[in-house]
């Protein structure tokens, strides 16, 4: 390399993990980390959970303090869009949107995205919310105060996280969800049956199959106007219908881009020498196909991969992925891929509010759900990282404890 170093561009989870691996992994060249927002980077799961409920402050949220990234001489540039980037043959040079340039050898995307947009008439009302970035959440908070009716629309993990936060402040919660169950992307429907159950138990309510055709008021919205032809009244609107990857630095440099990322391969190198990416940005080319996954353990598992790569050594992304979301007090963990299972064996009560979902394809365990049962959600994973499984018959039987069919040795 020159002395020009690495330029990582987006500085959140990924872009962190990224530049604190690079110096891990022992590369002494200068490391630039630049991104749009103005905070050093920071975790986004309490910006619908703790921090939304009041329960923790902003300053709480940063991943690593100024100081470190001065200690691992790092230099961190915020507040700077970057929406240029050229490439030579050596390296490039990168501009942001206020004229400053950044010269590299060798670039990292890990540029995360933004919120998808609710496309219909009156979204762009007052009042009218998304939740990706502390300045959203912030700006939510404030609002939810002197709110009496919320609704949200889109039953994901955000959504149904901010709507168990406006729930307990006393709020009249209503989910409002196209599909016809909740979290239908991500879990099996026994599970989807669950979270409905628990959250309208809690006095939240939801509604299935049902789309938003607009959304009306004056200057603030009022009110939510629904596919069946009926409208719900509303002080403040939630909208938390997914994201979409920030793919335009990718296009305008000629990278794969495909599903809706930057497509990477298990070392995190597009399809451009010299060029990575890691994080919600990217999609892996996987045995699975194209696989778009949005978690901060995939973030950090990326951010590491490309790291290594970029300091030229051989170390794949091998981890076993996990994700957790909290609804209130109910804990949802998950690891491992169900993409392509075949059956689901359920594990416990739903109704007790634990129990935990497992995963088979062809009679091998791919990934466990967990509700409020850590203990099984742990076995599994490290079951799945060792390559084992748990005999189908055997995984719902109480009885047996999960931890007895791991591997004994790699
Ligand atoms: C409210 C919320 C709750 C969540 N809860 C959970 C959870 O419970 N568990 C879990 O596993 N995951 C959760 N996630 C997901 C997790 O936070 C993300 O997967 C993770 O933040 C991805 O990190 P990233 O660095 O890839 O992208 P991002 O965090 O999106 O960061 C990308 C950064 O790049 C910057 N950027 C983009 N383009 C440019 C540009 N051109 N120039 C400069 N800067 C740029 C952006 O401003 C941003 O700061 C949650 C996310 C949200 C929003």
């Amino acid at each position: 390399m020159t002395d020009a170093g690495v330029l990582i561009v987006g500085a959140s989870q990924a872009g962190a993990q990224l530049a604190g691996s690079l110096r891990e992994f022992g590369a002494t060249c200068p490391i630039t980390l630049v991104g749009a927002e103005e905070h050093l980077p920071y975790q986004r799961p309490p910006l619908s959970k703790a921090f939304l409920s009041g329960q923790v402050d902003a300053d709480s949220l940063l991943l690593r303090s100024a100081d470190y990234y001065a200690d691992q001489d790092i230099a961190v540039v915020t507040g700077e869009w970057i929406d240029r980037i050229d490439l030579d043959a050596t390296g490039g040079c990168a501009t942001s949107a206020s004229g400053r340039t950044f010269d590299f050898d060798r670039l990292a995307l890990t540029v995360g995205g933004t919120p998808r947009r609710l496309p219909v008439p009156g979204a762009d009302l007052g009042n009218v919310f998304y939740l990706r970035d502390l300045a959203d959440a912030t700006a939510l908070r404030a609002s939810l105060d002197a709110a009496e009716r919320v609704v949200v629309v889109g039953g994901g993990f955000v959504g149904l996280e901010a709507a168990a936060v406006a729930n307990s402040l006393g709020k009249d919660v209503v989910v409002v969800e196209a599909l016809d169950r909740l979290m239908a992307r991500a879990v099996a429907p026994v599970v989807s049956q669950f979270y409905r159950e628990a959250h309208e138990r809690r006095g939240v309510r939801v509604l299935l199959d049902t789309g938003v055709v607009g959304l009306t008021g004056t200057s603030t919205v009022a009110s939510v106007d629904l596919s069946d032809g009926t409208s719900l009244p509303a002080d403040i609107v939630l909208v938390g219908i997914g994201l979409v990857a920030h793919t335009g630095l990718a296009e305008q440099l000629g990278l794969e881009v495909s599903s809706g990322g930057i497509v990477i391969d298990a070392h995190a190198r597009t399809s451009r020498p010299g060029v990575v990416a890691a994080g919600d940005c990217t999609v892996l080319r996987s045995h699975e196909g194209l696989l778009r996954i949005e978690s901060v353990a995939n973030a950090i598992a990326q951010g590491r991969a490309a790291a290594a790569t970029l300091a030229g050594i051989d170390d794949p992304l091998s981890a076993v992925p996990w994700f957790w979301s909290d609804q209130g007090e109910i804990k949802l963990q998950i690891a491992g891929l169900s993409v392509g299972y075949d059956d689901v064996v359920v594990r416990g009560e739903p109704d007790s509010e634990q129990f935990s979902a497992l995963y088979y394809a062809a009679d091998q365990l791919i990934a466990i759900d967990s509700v409020n049962t850590p203990r099984d959600y742990m076995a599994v994973r490290k079951i799945l990282e060792k390559g084992g499984s748990v005999p189908r018959g055997a995984a719902a039987d109480l009885e047996v404890q999960l931890k007895s069919f791991l591997p004994a040795r790699v």
